[in-house]
């Protein structure tokens, strides 16, 4: 036997066993990284996704990601998002009235969740973190708070002495129902220490997920691809999610419920002056790749997310149909990738009808769904798209704030 054709008998093989339900390793994840051809890929990813989610439904959410300062003192290589303190131009730290009014829209729109993330901010105490996830579950029951990625947990601990357990503690007791997974980037640090160097490492992003799972928050996981990394930087990540997800589901019944990748975008970030800028970033059929791999490697988290932000809407429909049985959320409200010059250039949103279209034209059924995966309603018949709130009918009136104007109010 020839190499190749060795090679694709293993690959065979494995791709058999993955349409049987079975556990792929690292070795063989890297081998049909490597050498397996796209489409077979496409199908194995497909049969996992049937083992996982059967049926043809794709869900999505209604939410609006929300930042509470863009004030941070990390300097991440790959962001344009951020201000440093003292930036009275860019830098600001939204009142309570700003973000009120933001939260209302999203109901408005018929959403159920906010996704509120920030900059690592040095003056903000504990307190006001407290404050604000209390003031908003008082004045807004109804709406579901996503808050905090690991490294903003991390810096909280850092500012105020206090232990993950004991800040998710009290976060979680005014209201927090769950922690965005961002921050994941990749999780190696010898890609961190190049891309990110002050901000979380691999143990402590992993620890305080730990403590969240054994908290009961939901929990979702991330992954940014196209820093120069290796494939086997990229199978780190996922080897170590998956081990810990094993850890999690065994001690606490409880774990990551997603996990959504995308590549990196550099546009408008330091990244994109370096001497290697031609060399960051992925293709569509890249991002498809990995995301394939990703639905077959990670067999322990029910749901992969489509990225339709940063691959464009086409890319989005195709992801569907490479293991993703979720299409994100309209995204009423984002700042951070777009910042950094992601597809969309702007802060992207996608219409609740324009979510259906896009779902029905690859083929499946819409179901808006909230953060913990459950089903809230399935559109089987595409007369009902026409009842779909509309944003920019909500919209008519004034906009709730502007984020890239100067706002210093803490409370
Ligand atoms: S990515 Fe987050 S932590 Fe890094 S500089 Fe931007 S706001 Fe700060």
């Amino acid at each position: 036997m020839t190499t190749d054709v060795r090679i694709q008998a293993q690959i065979d093989q494995i791709l058999a066993r993955v349409h049987d339900g079975g556990r792929i390793s690292y070795d063989e994840a890297l081998l049909l990284y490597e050498h397996a051809d796209l489409l077979d890929l496409a199908e194995a990813a497909n049969a996992r996704r049937q083992q996982l989610n059967p049926g043809n439904l794709v869900t999505y959410l209604i939410d609006r990601n929300i930042n509470y300062t863009n004030v941070c003192i990390t300097d991440c290589q790959f962001c344009n998002f951020y201000a440093l303190p003292g930036d009275t131009t860019k830098g600001y730290v939204n009142s309570k009235e700003v973000l009120g009014q933001k939260i209302e829209e999203t109901l408005a729109l018929g959403g159920t969740r906010i996704l509120m993330q920030g900059g690592h901010h040095p003056d903000l105490p504990l307190s006001y973190y407290i404050d604000l996830v209390d003031w908003i579950h008082k004045t807004y029951p109804e709406i579901e708070i996503n808050a905090f990625s690991p490294s903003e947990i991390q810096h909280m601990g850092i500012v105020s002495g206090e232990s993950w357990h004991s800040i998710l503690s009290q976060l979680k007791a005014v209201g927090l129902t769950g922690l965005p997974g961002g921050g994941g980037e990749i999780l190696d640090d010898e890609i961190r220490k190049r891309v990110s160097p002050k901000k979380i490492m691999t143990d402590d992003w992993f620890g305080v997920m730990k403590v969240a799972h054994e908290l009961g928050l939901t929990t979702t996981a991330t992954m940014v691809i196209g820093f120069r990394e290796e494939l086997r930087h990229r199978m780190n990540h996922l080897q170590r999610l998956r081990d810990e997800q094993d850890d999690s589901l065994a001690r606490f019944n409880n774990g990551f419920n997603a996990f959504i990748s995308w590549s990196v975008q550099i546009e408008n970030t330091p990244l994109a002056r370096s001497r290697f800028a031609d060399e960051y970033g992925a293709t569509s059929t890249e991002y498809l790749r990995h995301t394939a791999i990703s639905r077959i490697f990670l067999d322990n988290i029910p749901h992969i997310s489509a990225s339709w932000p940063t691959q464009g809407a086409k890319v989005g429909q195709m992801a569907l149909h490479f293991g993703c049985d979720d299409f994100g959320s309209t995204m009423i409200e984002e700042n951070v990738v777009s910042a950094a010059g992601a597809v969309t250039k702007v802060s992207p949103v996608m219409e609740p009808q324009e979510i259906h279209r896009q779902i029905r034209a690859a083929g499946f059924i819409p179901a808006k769904r909230d953060t913990a995966y459950n089903i809230l309603h399935v559109y089987e018949d595409p007369a009902e798209d026409a009842n779909l709130t509309s944003l920019a009918e909500i919209r008519k009136g004034p906009q709730a704030g502007n984020n890239w104007q100067p706002v210093t109010i803490v409370n």
